[in-house]
C-alpha cells in the first residue's frame, strides 16, 4: 500500500491508538484518530481523587502484555503501580483460604484432584490444542491456527489443528470433554469476576487466549503489572507521542464508502479518505455508516456485557485491608452481587475502593443498573466495608464477543475474509478479546498484514 494512504481510524482507546502507532513506525504518517469522548483510553480510565488516580476501567497487566510494552517503550514509560494483593470471603462475608489445604482439611482430596486437572489442562493445551493460544480467532472454527504467537519474539505460526474446534464451546463444556472440570475453580478469578461472562456462556476460545495458561498462572501468582497513574496514563502518554494526535469530541454521523474514496462527516463536515480502520463497537457501526448487507448481518450477532463498576468512600474504620474476590457470587444464580472489590492503594484509606459486578447471562433477565447497584452495596455492608458515598459509576460495553453457535459457524473467517472489502478494516475488543493487549497485538497484526 502506498505510505501516502489517508487513514482514518475510528476511536482513541488501545486498539484505535495502537494502530496509530504501528501504522507509523511503518511509515504511514497520514493516519487520523477520531475519538468521540473528551479524553483517550476508552475503558481504560482512571480519574483523579485525592492527588491521585484510581481505576474505574482496566487495572493491569502481566509480563506476556508484549504490545502493552511496545507502547511503554515507545513512550518511555513502565508500569510502576502499587503491588497487587487480595484475599477471600465468603457470600457471609467471612474471610476464607479457599486454596489453604492447611485450612481445609477436609477438602485435601478436591485440591490434590484440582491440583492435578490444571497440569493436564497446561498439558493438552501445548499438545492436544497446539495453536489455542495466537492472537485473534482465524482459522480456530475450522480446525486451523494462524497469527502470531504469545512469545517474546510474536513471529508468525500457523497450521492445522482439528481439535481446535473444540475452542467453540462454552468453557465449562470443553472442561468436561477433556476431564479438567476442576480448573474452572482456578480460571473463574480472572474471568468471571473481571466481567468476562460465565464459563456455561463464554466459548472457551475467548477463555483460553486471554487466560492462556502461562497468563492464568501469572494471575494465580500475582506476578501483575499496574501503573501509578492509571492504565489511562499509558494511552495518554502514546497519544502525546503520536505525530497525530487524537481528535478529541469527534461526533461522526455519516460515512460513506464509494468509488475506492471514504467521506467521513465528522462534527457537521465530510472529510476525506482512502481507508477506514474501525476500532469502535461494531455492532453500533450501522448507526452511522453505509453498512453492507454483509456488515450488518454479521455485526448484529455480537452480544456483550454488562460490567458495572463503582468507586465508593468508606469511613476509615470501614476500609478494607486489602482486596477481596467472592468466589460465591461469580455464579449465574448470583447474578447481580458483588464479584471483587479493589482497594488499589495500601498506604492510605483515604482512596475510593472499586467494585464489580455483572446483570445479564445468556438465558436470564438483564438485572436493572439500579437494583444491582443497590445489591452491591448491601453486599459490601454484609462484607463489614460498607460504603459511606458513591463517587463514581459506570456500567461499560464490555467484552463484545459471539456464542458458540456462531463462533462454530465461523463468525470470525467471515468477518477476516471481509478485512479491506469495502476499504474497511476490523479491529478492537471483538477481533481478539476485551483486554488491553490482545486488542493492541490485533491493531499490530492487522497492520503487518493489510498495511
Ligand atoms: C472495569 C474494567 C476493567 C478492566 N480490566 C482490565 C485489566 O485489568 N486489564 C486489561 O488488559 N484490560 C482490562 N479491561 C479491558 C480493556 O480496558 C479493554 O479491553 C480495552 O480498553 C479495549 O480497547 P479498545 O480500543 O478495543 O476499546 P475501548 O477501550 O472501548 O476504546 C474504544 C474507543 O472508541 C471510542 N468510540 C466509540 N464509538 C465511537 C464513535 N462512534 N466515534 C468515535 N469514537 C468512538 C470510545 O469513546 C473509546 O475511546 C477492563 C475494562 C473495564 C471496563
Amino acid at each position: 500500500m502506498n505510505k501516502d494512504t489517508k487513514i482514518c481510524i475510528i476511536g482513541g482507546g488501545p486498539a484505535g491508538l495502537s494502530a496509530g502507532m504501528y501504522l507509523e513506525q511503518k511509515g504511514y504518517d497520514n493516519y487520523t484518530i477520531l475519538e468521540r469522548n473528551d479524553h483517550v483510553g476508552g475503558k481504560c480510565h482512571s480519574p483523579h481523587y485525592n492527588g491521585r488516580r484510581y481505576e474505574m476501567g482496566a487495572i493491569m497487566g502481566v509480563p506476556s502484555y508484549y504490545a502493552v510494552h511496545d507502547v511503554e517503550e515507545f513512550c518511555g514509560i513502565t508500569h510502576d503501580g502499587p503491588k497487587l494483593n487480595r484475599n477471600y470471603k465468603d457470600k457471609t462475608g467471612k474471610v476464607i483460604e479457599p486454596f489453604n489445604p492447611k485450612k481445609n482439611v477436609l477438602k485435601i482430596p478436591h485440591l490434590m484432584e484440582m491440583r492435578k486437572q490444571v497440569k493436564k489442562l497446561g498439558e493438552i493445551l501445548e499438545t492436544k490444542y497446539k495453536g489455542y493460544d495466537v492472537n485473534g480467532h482465524r482459522g480456530v472454527a475450522e480446525g486451523r491456527y494462524d497469527g502470531f504467537a504469545v512469545t517474546p519474539g510474536r513471529e508468525p505460526v500457523s497450521g492445522t489443528n482439528a481439535n481446535l474446534k473444540d475452542l467453540a464451546l462454552p468453557f465449562k463444556e470443553f472442561c468436561e470433554l477433556n476431564g479438567v472440570e476442576l480448573t474452572q475453580e482456578i480460571w473463574i478469578g480472572p474471568f468471571t469476576s473481571f466481567g468476562y461472562g460465565y464459563f456455561d456462556e463464554i466459548p472457551a476460545a475467548y477463555v483460553l487466549k486471554y487466560l492462556d495458561f502461562q497468563t492464568c498462572m501469572n494471575f494465580v501468582n500475582i506476578n501483575l503489572w499496574t501503573w501509578q497513574n492509571g492504565t489511562q496514563f499509558i494511552w495518554e502518554s502514546l497519544n502525546d507521542k503520536l505525530k497525530n494526535h487524537a481528535r478529541l469530541n469527534s461526533n461522526i454521523t455519516n460515512i460513506e464508502r464509494k468509488d475506492g474514496k471514504v467521506y467521513v462527516t465528522v462534527n457537521g463536515e465530510v472529510e476525506e479518505y482512502d481507508k477506514l480502520i474501525v476500532t469502535a463497537p461494531l455492532q453500533y457501526f450501522p448507526d452511522y455508516a453505509d453498512a453492507r448487507e454483509d456488515e450488518k448481518e454479521f455485526f448484529s450477532k455480537i452480544e456483550y456485557e454488562r460490567y458495572d463498576v463503582l468507586a465508593v468512600e468508606t469511613k476509615p474504620e470501614d476500609h478494607p485491608d486489602i482486596s477481596y474476590y467472592v468466589f460465591d457470587n461469580m455464579t449465574p444464580e448470583r447474578l447481580g452481587h458483588l464479584m471483587v472489590y479493589y482497594r488499589r492503594w495500601r498506604d492510605t484509606k483515604d482512596q475510593v475502593i472499586t467494585t464489580y459486578a455483572l446483570r445479564k447471562h445468556k438465558d436470564q433477565a438483564e438485572i436493572p443498573y439500579e437494583v444491582c447497584k443497590k445489591t452491591v452495596l448491601d453486599d459490601l455492608k454484609t462484607m463489614k466495608n460498607p460504603a459511606s458515598n458513591v463517587v463514581n459509576e459506570q456500567s461499560w460495553y464490555y467484552f463484545p464477543h459471539v456464542f458458540t453457535e456462531d463462533y462454530a459457524a465461523g463468525w470470525y473467517d467471515k468477518v477476516e475474509a471481509m478485512q479491506g472489502k469495502y476499504d474497511t478494516y476490523y479491529a478492537g475488543e471483538i477481533m481478539s478479546f476485551g483486554d488491553m493487549d490482545e486488542t493492541a497485538e490485533y491493531s499490530r497484526e492487522l497492520v503487518e498484514r493489510f498495511f
